[in-house]
């Protein structure tokens, strides 16, 4: 089963980019340490952080995986290496905002709500269920993709 995530309120960036590649991260900017550990041990979740107050906690001790590169370039290599993350795979499946999947939405239902280029150029769309984004396969992933093959391509 994938791991699903729990990033602490320094790794936003990591968390948004670990979304991007399908991952399950859920980011909260501004939890406490008692309540973040304790709802990532309840959830299932592993604890991503680079706090060494943090994972000093009883209830983190042996549920948190410690981030170590300052940049979130290292971090996520680190992450993605340690965890066996396939970057290809899932890429682009769930929103980067929420964490929640996408889902399918059929291309009538986007008409008005993506700039008409897109929706010309574009047949399958996807949306989030939760904010409502619309995601398609645009020219800016294949940029971003190409971004991702570099930072893990190694340094
Ligand atoms: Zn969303």
């Amino acid at each position: 089963m994938a791991p699903r995530f729990l990033a602490d309120g320094m790794l936003g960036k990591l968390a948004t980019w670990l979304r991007s590649l399908g991952c399950d991260v859920e980011y909260f900017g501004d939890l406490p340490d008692g309540e973040l550990v304790e709802r990532a041990l309840r959830a299932g979740r592993i604890v991503l952080t680079r706090d060494t107050l943090l994972v000093r906690r009883r209830k983190a001790r042996d549920n948190h995986f410690f981030v170590t590169g300052d940049a979130w370039r290292d971090q996520l290599r680190q992450v993605v290496a340690a965890f066996g993350i396939d970057p290809a795979a899932h890429l682009f499946t769930r929103c980067v905002r929420c964490n929640e999947p996408l889902v399918p939405i059929e291309k009538s239902r986007v008409a008005g709500r993506v700039p008409p280029y897109v929706f010309e150029t574009q047949e399958t769309f996807n949306a989030c269920p939760s904010c409502g984004r619309l995601y398609w396969k645009a020219t800016h992933r294949g940029a971003m993709e190409r971004q991702l093959r570099e930072i893990l391509s190694g340094p």
